[in-house]
């Protein structure tokens, strides 16, 4: 059997699949506001090409998936598609990334449908700030369908903060607190230049937060199994710990194991680079299996071998939620 290896050795085991790139969100790092060039529906990818394309990865070694947009819980019976996919052999892990405000409604079945763990957006405790970071008066829909998820049997929940200087970073040590106290796994998130809203932020170096951290809540190095490019702390009864995610000052790109699919069928290598394939005019032409597997080979043959973001800030004009995050 052909393998999901990249020319820098990297064995290629997680795919990413925007379900959406629509949100109701206009977080001011991700979507503009005012911004209407969605995906036209006849584009998105149907829930059977989404399953045709995750079997043929897993022949070829796929073990996790991860939902993602857009926010995945706009996209219509999102839970049916998940089933699917938990279904497929050889699929050890399907995990969702939402921004929890239409959670309340779905964590259930998400849950019943094999979706084993949840990542949360989350950039502020304070409703006024999540307005104004997140674009919309969302924070009781988003602590509801939190509170719906634990309530279900999500476990551990991980809330994902984008950390901003001047927008939240005074809010961090507040946020591990409340963390702590609820049992989530927090992960605090460089910002990265992705689209002139990502440029346009200010972005906060988490080295320095990193240690005033550890000295704070007098935490360790910890190791979380599946952890992904984080590196964590966590107090030394290990019941809580937190995650640095940090493709600007320390990138992770040496142990990355994931591709991106968007809702409209394109294969892209690196979030931080263009390289891009076309799957769903190859889908839609009758393409072969076999066609399909060359295809994706080919694919990961090509993958960068790391972002440019430090470098080259200006390069991409793709923003985060076209991709998927
Ligand atoms: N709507 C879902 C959510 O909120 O998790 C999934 C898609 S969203 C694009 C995925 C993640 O990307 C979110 O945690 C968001 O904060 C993050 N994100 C968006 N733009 C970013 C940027 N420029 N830099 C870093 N993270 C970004």
């Amino acid at each position: 059997m052909s393998e999901l290896i990249d020319p820098f050795g990297r064995r290629i085991e997680y795919l990413r699949i925007s379900v959406t790139d629509r949100c109701d969100l206009r977080c001011k790092y991700c979507i503009p506001e005012g911004f209407t060039d969605f995906e036209e529906p006849d584009n998105w990818l149907s829930f059977d090409e989404m399953e045709r394309l995750v079997r043929l990865f897993a022949r070829l070694g796929l073990k996790r998936v991860r939902l993602t947009g857009g926010e995945p819980l706009l996209r219509r019976n999102v839970s049916e598609l998940a089933g699917r996919i938990a279904a497929v052999p050889g699929i050890e892990d399907l995990s969702l990334s939402t921004n929890a405000t239409q959670l309340e409604k779905h964590a259930v079945a998400l849950k019943a449908a094999g979706v084993s763990r949840l990542n949360v957006s989350l950039d502020s405790l304070r409703p006024e700030r999540v307005e104004r970071i997140n674009g919309r008066p969302v924070l009781d829909k988003i602590l509801a369908g939190i509170a719906a998820a634990k309530e279900a049997g999500f476990a551990p929940i991980k809330i994902n903060m984008v950390a901003l200087e001047g927008d939240n970073d005074d809010e961090i040590d507040a946020m591990v607190a409340w963390c702590m106290e609820q049992g989530f796994i927090l992960r605090l998130i460089e910002n990265m230049p992705m689209g002139d809203t990502g440029r346009k932020v200010r972005y906060l170096d988490l080295q320095p937060v990193k240690e005033q951290i550890r000295q704070r809540f007098g935490l360790v190095e910890t190791v979380l199994p599946g952890g992904g490019p984080a590196r964590y702390l966590g107090t030394p009864d290990g019941r809580f710990t937190v995650g640095f995610i940090t493709p600007i000052s320390q990138h992770f790109c040496a142990t990355c194991n994931r591709v991106r699919l968007t809702v409209d069928g394109v294969l892209h290598l690196c979030l931080g680079q263009e390289d891009r394939f076309d799957l769903r005019s190859l889908l839609r032409s009758g393409a072969t299996d076999d066609d399909i597997v060359r295809t994706i080979l080919n694919a990961v043959a090509k993958k960068p071998e790391r972002h440019e973001f430090r470098e080259q800030p200006q390069k991409l004009v793709r923003f985060m939620s076209m991709t998927g995050g």
